[in-house]
This record gives C-alpha cells, sequence and structure tokens, in this order.
C-alpha cells in the first residue's frame, strides 16, 4: 500500500513539473478554469480517496499529502480538485444509497464539476441566517434565494445547496443535490477576486426551481449534519492547500536568498534573511504535523477530528501569510512584481485565513473546546 500511495505522489508530482508549472500564470492572469487538468487529477483517485470505502489505512492523509503537492505547484489547482471532493462528501457519507449510485462516479472522476452552496449575501459565519427557502410543492420542492461566493460557479453541473425547510435557527435547514443547469437557476458573473482567480466564484440565484424530493442529502432539516463533515474536511483540505503554498514560497525565497548577492555576501548568509527562512521551514513542517494528527484522528475515527481539524486549518493558513509575506521581503522589488510568482502566492494565501470558516470562527470554536 505504501508502494501505492508513493506512486499516486509521484505522479502528481510529475503532472505539477510537467504540465502545471507551465500554464498556471496564465490561467491566473486570464482567470480561464483549468477544466482538464481537475479531471486529469481527479481521475487519478484524489476525491475516490475520502469518499469512498478506500482500502489505504490512511486515505484522508493520503489526500491532504496529495493535495499538498499540487498546492506546491498550483494552489488553484489544489483548491479545486478539493472543492469537487467536497462536494462528493455530502453524498458519499449521508447520501441515499440511489443517490450515491447515480451521482458519486461522475463527481469522484472530475466529469460533473460541483459546489457547495451554503454561504449567502447576508448569512456569512453565521449560517441560522441562511434564507433560501425550499418550500413543499407537488412531490418535491421549489428553491427560491441567493447564494454568495459559491465556488466553481459557471462551471459546475452539480450544486449542494443547503436551504430553509423548518423554523429559524440551524435546526431547519436540508441540504439539497440540484442541477445547475435546471430552469430557475442563474448564475450571475464572476466576482472579481485578489487571487485565485482561475477558479470561478459568484453569486447565484434560485428562483423557483423544482427540485425532486429524492434529491435530499441526509434528512430532512438536518442539512447542519451534512454541512458539518462537509466542514472538517474542509479544515483538512484548506490547510494542505495552505502548507503546500507556505512550501512553495520557502523553497523559491531559498533559491533567491542563496544566488542574491549585496554587500559582498549572499543575502542567505545575513541572519534578518536567513533566520526569516529558518523560522518558515520550522512553521511549516510544524503545520504539516497538526495537519497529519488530524488526518489520523479522521481515519480512525477519532473524538477529536473537529477540534484538531480547526487547530491546523488555523495554523496552516496563518502560516502561509506569514510565508508568502516574508518571501516578498527577501526577494525585495523582485517579490514586488509580477515577473516573480511570490506577489501572486501572497494575495492567494490570504483567501485560506477566510474560507472555510474564518480564522476567528475557527478561534472561537477552539476556545470553546478548551
Ligand atoms: C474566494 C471565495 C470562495 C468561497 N467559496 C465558497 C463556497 O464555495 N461556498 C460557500 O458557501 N461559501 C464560500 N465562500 C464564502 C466563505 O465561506 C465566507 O466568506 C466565510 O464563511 C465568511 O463569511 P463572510 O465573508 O460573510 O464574513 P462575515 O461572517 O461577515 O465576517 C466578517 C468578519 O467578522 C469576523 N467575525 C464574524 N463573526 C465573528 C465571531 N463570532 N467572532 C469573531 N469574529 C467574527 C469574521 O471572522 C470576519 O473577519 C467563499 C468565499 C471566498 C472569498
Amino acid at each position: 500500500m505504501a508502494d501505492e500511495s508513493d506512486r499516486l505522489l509521484a505522479e502528481i508530482d510529475g503532472i505539477v513539473a510537467e504540465e502545471v508549472r507551465p500554464v498556471c500564470a496564465e490561467h491566473e492572469r486570464t482567470a480561464t478554469y483549468p477544466v482538464d487538468l481537475v479531471r486529469k487529477v481527479c481521475a487519478l483517485g484524489l476525491p475516490a480517496l475520502v469518499t469512498d470505502e478506500s482500502d489505504t489505512p490512511y486515505p484522508t492523509e493520503l489526500f491532504c499529502a496529495a493535495v499538498e503537492r499540487l498546492a506546491v505547484g498550483w494552489v488553484a489547482l489544489a483548491e479545486s480538485v478539493h472543492l469537487q471532493t467536497l462536494a462528493a462528501v455530502g453524498p458519499a457519507r449521508h447520501g441515499s444509497a440511489e443517490l450515491r449510485d447515480r451521482f458519486l462516479p461522475d463527481l469522484r472522476l472530475g466529469r460533473v464539476i460541483a459546489g457547495n452552496c451554503l454561504s449567502e449575501p447576508d448569512a456569512g459565519s453565521d449560517l441560522s441566517l441562511i434564507r433560501t427557502s425550499a418550500t413543499r410543492h407537488g412531490d418535491g420542492y421549489r428553491l427560491d434565494g441567493v447564494k454568495a461566493y459559491v465556488g466553481h460557479a459557471g462551471v459546475a453541473g452539480l450544486l449542494n445547496v443547503y436551504a430553509r425547510t423548518g423554523g429559524g435557527g440551524l435546526g431547519g435547514i436540508t441540504c439539497f443535490l440540484v442541477d445547475a443547469h435546471a430552469p430557475g437557476v442563474e448564475v450571475q458573473p464572476p466576482e472579481e477576486k485578489m487571487g485565485v482567480r482561475s477558479l470561478p466564484t459568484a453569486r447565484v440565484v434560485f428562483s423557483d426551481v423544482e427540485v425532486p424530493a429524492d434529491r435530499i442529502v441526509g434528512r430532512l432539516n438536518r442539512g447542519m449534519i451534512v454541512a458539518r463533515s462537509v466542514f472538517v474536511q474542509g479544515r483538512l483540505g484548506i490547510a494542505a492547500c495552505a502548507i503546500g503554498l507556505a512550501q512553495a514560497a520557502l523553497t523559491h525565497a531559498t533559491a533567491y536568498a542563496r544566488r542574491r548577492s549585496q554587500f559582498g555576501s549572499h543575502i542567505i548568509d545575513f541572519q534578518g534573511v536567513g533566520f526569516l527562512l529558518a523560522d518558515a521551514s520550522i512553521e511549516i513542517e510544524a503545520a504539516r504535523q497538526l495537519l497529519y494528527r488530524a488526518c489520523r484522528e479522521a481515519d480512525t475515527g477519532g473524538a477529536r477530528v473537529e477540534l484538531f481539524a480547526a487547530q491546523a486549518k488555523v495554523f496552516a493558513t496563518d502560516t502561509a501569510m506569514k510565508v508568502t509575506t516574508d518571501a516578498v521581503q527577501v526577494l525585495g522589488a523582485r517579490g514586488y512584481t509580477a515577473v516573480e510568482p511570490v506577489e501572486r502566492w501572497m494575495r492567494e494565501a490570504k483567501l485560506f485565513q477566510i474560507i472555510e470558516g474564518t480564522n476567528q470562527i475557527q478561534r472561537a470554536a477552539i476556545a470553546s473546546r478548551l
């Protein structure tokens, strides 16, 4: 099994070197989604690892190691594969046998791109404010409302939509697997983002969208149980993206500091630069170990998985922000220009402190468990 894991990671390294690095900057510049690459990586079996009866002993750990390797090359690609996986997690872990048989094969292989719609214009961190409604209509439901910042909007064929079916609060929300091309679904123009521009994010408006009752994921009014599974996997995947990004920045900044000379020395020999890089290496490794601890907890069904995943998410994403910012500092003026990738990485890192539950929300969740 170790051989199989090694083979998967080596395949990803090969794709990153040959197919990802040459194209990623241009995709980010032109904001074009790399659907073929996403499908190619999904077909290696990444979403299947955490949405299947995988016979790998530690599938979550392998998944995160693979996402980290992808993120070293291109964080938007890693995030897209992560998002695709998240969209399959709800149906895989909570869906009926019929729902799983019908949709999971396409979701796992990326044949149908998919997304998760939780956030709304007025419901961000506080999901009890969700207003999108699903009302009984004939044999099914009718969906109305607006979802905000939907990742994969415009390229997705399926959306997990969390809508109100019961009373107020978190208790009356249900998750539905909705066709993104159904009549009444309107994707608005993509947001102009600071980074990760190749991965589209947009509002999606639902107006009288008919959804059959058998598209409920999990149980009526129990959508937050589905969401909790998605949140745990979400924190782990984002931590892996952040660690890969930080590692890329450290490798790049170290190579530059070894090349660049000022005052008759390579700048890495100045303690102000060398210690910056040393600290980055320590923090990245610490983030990785926190992530692997959380993955082990997930893979062994441990009770502390939510806590460990939140700790890993906060530490890894704060580390990515710090390391990418320091990488710009090490490269000086060059680092501030688009001739080097570090300015893009710094913009990309900011996202991870915000999505999958902001780092303040994670800290609040951690504090409540102390
Ligand atoms: C590029 C991108 C992609 C996204 N993709 C998706 C997606 O695919 N699906 C989806 O559903 N959503 C998605 N989101 C939305 C994301 O999940 C939300 O942005 C996030 O949950 C925070 O919500 P908010 O932005 O409305 O911030 P708010 O909740 O309005 O928070 C604003 C600020 O207040 C802080 N804050 C709020 N409450 C507290 C508190 N109790 N204690 C301390 N601080 C607090 C927050 O940490 C934040 O700093 C995406 C967002 C972005 C930017």
